[in-house]
C-alpha cells in the first residue's frame, strides 16, 4: 500500500522556501493548521481545539488547505484566500486528487539505457 498522505518537509511558492513544522498546537491554539508567507512557515497541529487529535487524513487536507492560502496570497489574490468556503472546497478536491493519484515509477536515462541493452541481449526489442 502506497503512502498517500505524504506531507513535505518544505516546498517553494513563488521562489520562497516554506517550511512545514509539525507542532503540538498552532500559535492560536485552535487551528488545525496555519500558514504565513511572512514567517515562511506552515504549522500543522497535532491537537486542535481542546484535546482533539488531528488524524493523518485531516493533516493532509490541512496541508493542502494552507498551500492554497499561500499560493493565492502569492498571486495577490487575498480576496480568494480570505474566502474560507472557497479554500475549503478547493482543498477538498485537491486532497482527493492527490491521495488517489497513481504515478509511474521514475526511471533515469541510465536505467532505461541499461534496460534497452538487456532487452537487446535477450533478443527483444
Ligand atoms: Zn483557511
Amino acid at each position: 500500500m502506497k503512502h498517500r498522505h505524504h506531507i513535505p518537509m518544505f516546498f517553494q511558492v513563488g521562489g520562497q522556501r516554506i517550511d512545514v513544522n509539525h507542532v503540538e498546537r498552532c500559535s492560536d491554539h485552535t487551528s488545525m493548521a496555519t500558514a504565513s508567507l511572512a514567517a515562511s512557515e506552515v504549522q500543522i497541529a497535532e491537537y486542535c481545539c481542546t484535546d482533539t487529535k488531528q488524524n493523518q487524513e485531516s493533516k493532509t487536507n490541512s496541508y493542502y488547505h494552507e498551500l492554497i492560502h499561500l499560493i493565492l496570497n502569492s498571486m495577490g489574490r487575498n480576496d480568494l484566500s480570505n474566502d474560507e468556503v472557497f479554500v475549503c472546497s478547493f482543498a477538498g478536491f485537491l486532497t482527493e486528487a492527490m491521495v488517489t493519484a497513481e504515478f509511474e515509477e521514475i526511471r533515469t536515462d541510465m536505467n532505461k539505457e541499461m534496460e534497452d541493452r538487456i532487452q537487446a541481449l535477450i533478443g527483444r526489442d
